[in-house]
């Protein structure tokens, strides 16, 4: 059974000012293991469709399905990393990584376990007990990234986790989150407008249309998974893809 399914998933939001769709009729079906980026022009309801995902918005019309389930009765196999890396600098690493588990009183000696092997095996063995700030840009999305593990979900929604970095960290946290991702064996969904990040790091693109948001595309993205996604650029179809997808949003912008 598929892990995600969305059925004619529709969403308006209603405020004083008026009316705005956000979604129109988004039907998709997510395999575990897959990588999905999501890409389409700014406002069209990207970051709708993640809240809709994360249980945080109930769309106006049809349904979220997890293992044939309703959403909001798995909630806890989903979690979402943020745009902002949402680090506290009054916490140490570990104790940053810990937060959520602290909140749900879940803060098990399992989990703080697996908070330090986590954070032993992703290159932070030596940070756990420092403040954010003394990380580099690259280490702090590695922190927030297994942050959003620690719960153990099988769903990872990201809403532009590297949009704050400069474009040299971004291309190596795309292998990070990607090695990372793949290690752990998760199911990811991530909102991108950067269409090389959406390529090189996906198995399937799915290119939404302006506001409201329908879907416009899928690309199944045949690329070699075994290489980093900073490599699978240098393959000849990533260009194939690439020019594809720029028309698609090319033909929407005008
Ligand atoms: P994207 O992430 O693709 O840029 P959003 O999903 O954030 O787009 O927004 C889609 C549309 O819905 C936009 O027109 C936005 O102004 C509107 N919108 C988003 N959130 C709300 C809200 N809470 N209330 C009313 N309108 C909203
Ligand atoms: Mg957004």
């Amino acid at each position: 059974m598929a892990l995600l399914e969305l059925k004619s998933v529709s969403h308006t939001y209603h405020s004083p000012e008026g009316e705005t769709q956000a979604l129109n009729d988004i039907n998709l079906v997510v395999e575990e293991r897959e990588f999905v980026s999501i890409v389409g022009p700014s406002g069209c309801g990207k970051s709708t469709l993640l809240s809709t995902l994360a249980g945080l918005i109930t769309p106006s019309e049809g349904e979220v399905t997890i293992y044939g389930n309703p959403l909001s009765s798995e909630k806890d196999l989903i979690a979402l990393m943020p745009q902002r890396d949402q680090l506290f600098e009054w916490r140490t690493v570990l104790n940053n990584v810990l937060l959520s588990p602290e909140i749900k009183k879940k803060k098990t000696p399992e989990v703080i376990n697996y908070a330090k092997e986590l954070l032993c095996k992703y290159g932070l063995k030596d940070f756990m007990q420092k403040r954010p700030s003394e990380l580099s840009g690259g280490m702090r999305q590695r922190v927030a990234l297994i942050r959003t593990l620690v719960g153990s979900p099988k769903l990872l929604l990201l809403d532009e986790p590297f949009s704050a970095l400069d474009f040299q960290t971004r291309l190596s946290v795309c292998d990070d989150v990607s090695r990372i991702i793949d290690e752990e064996q998760k199911t990811a969904i991530l909102v991108t407008h950067d269409i090389g990040e959406a390529i090189s790091m996906s198995t399937k693109v799915v290119v939404l249309t302006e506001r409201p948001a329908r879907i416009k595309k899928i690309y199944n993205v045949d690329l070699d998974r075994s290489l980093p996604p900073l490599k699978r650029r240098e393959q000849k179809a990533y260009n194939v893809y690439f020019r594809s997808i720029w028309k698609d949003l090319e033909v929407i912008n005008e």
